[in-house]
């Protein structure tokens, strides 16, 4: 088995020792294995960094933070850790991505996020227009959306008064960012879920002050006027020893 440590340096040794001991082989580039060693913030930039081999790569995180959603094992569990790596005595979670698309006049890029994309205008009010499945069905005036998954449902999307969706229901989220509602403007003020096969496009005359941010990443594109979003069908699949605890672990984190 190839694995990479990606993250905080402070347990690489220990972690090279204990691996290499059971056989397993480093490998920065191709690994079988990330080992994500730090916060959630870490392991959406661990993925971020894999995306391009996601379907052959599996994670598992070691939580040097004080939260941690996708990070399972403590620093002081790196022997638990080798042990059902050797054993295989692990379980698999696999998380969907969210797919966007960012369309331009002349290019277009598609890109993936675990848990989000933000599209906010920090200086001016952003009008935008929704349209789901081709349907036009707001004219959107505010700050801007998230774009959320299943998992990232816990993350930025809760605190915009999104639901919580358990990481298994097929299915993305569209919450708003301080929109406009009054006598003249009006939109649906209420998070919507789309499953799976539902596209939503974000248009907009004037994306110029727009920010993006995906999993935390500031995404640079220029002079897109188009925001393709869907649940897709590529996962990252996490090494986790608990079986299917994604409520146990909202009630660990919130309550
Ligand atoms: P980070 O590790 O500092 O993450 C920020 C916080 O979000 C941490 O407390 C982390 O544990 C938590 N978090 C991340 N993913 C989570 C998830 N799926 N469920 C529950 N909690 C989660 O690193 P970062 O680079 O800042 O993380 C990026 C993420 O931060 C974004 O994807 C976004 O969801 C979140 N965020 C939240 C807010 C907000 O709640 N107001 C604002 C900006 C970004």
């Amino acid at each position: 088995m190839k694995y990479a440590i990606f993250g905080n340096a402070t347990y690489n040794q220990e972690i090279h020792n204990k691996l290499q001991a059971i056989n397993f082989v480093p490998e920065q580039e191709n690994p079988d294995i990330v080992i994500s060693v730090g916060g959630d913030g870490t392991m959406l930039r661990a993925v971020q960094h894999y995306i391009n081999q996601i379907n052959k790569v599996y994670f598992v995180g070691i939580k040097t933070g004080r939260l941690g959603f996708y990070t399972d094992f403590l620093p002081t569990q790196l022997d638990e850790l080798v042990e059902v790596l050797q054993k295989k005595t692990f379980e698999v979670c696999a998380f969907n991505l969210l797919e966007y698309k960012l369309v331009g006049k002349e290019h277009s890029k598609t890109s993936y996020a675990l848990n989000d994309l933000a599209i906010t205008n920090p200086v001016n009010t952003q009008i935008i227009e929704v349209l789901i499945d081709g349907l036009h069905f707001e004219t959107f005036r505010g700050t801007g959306f998230l774009l959320s998954t299943p998992s990232g449902s816990t993350a930025y999307s809760k605190s915009l008064g999104g639901s919580l969706i358990h990481p298994k229901v097929k299915a993305f989220q569209l919450t708003e960012m301080a929109s406009i509602n009054n006598r003249i403007y009006k939109t649906i003020s209420s998070p919507l879920v789309l499953h799976q096969e539902q596209t939503i496009v974000l248009k907009s005359s004037n994306y110029e002050n727009v920010v993006l941010i995906s999993d935390g990443i500031y995404e640079s594109f220029k002079d897109f006027d188009q925001i393709e979003a869907t649940l897709s069908d590529k996962t990252v699949s996490f090494v986790t020893k608990l079986k299917d605890d994604f409520w146990s672990r909202v009630q660990r984190a919130f309550i």
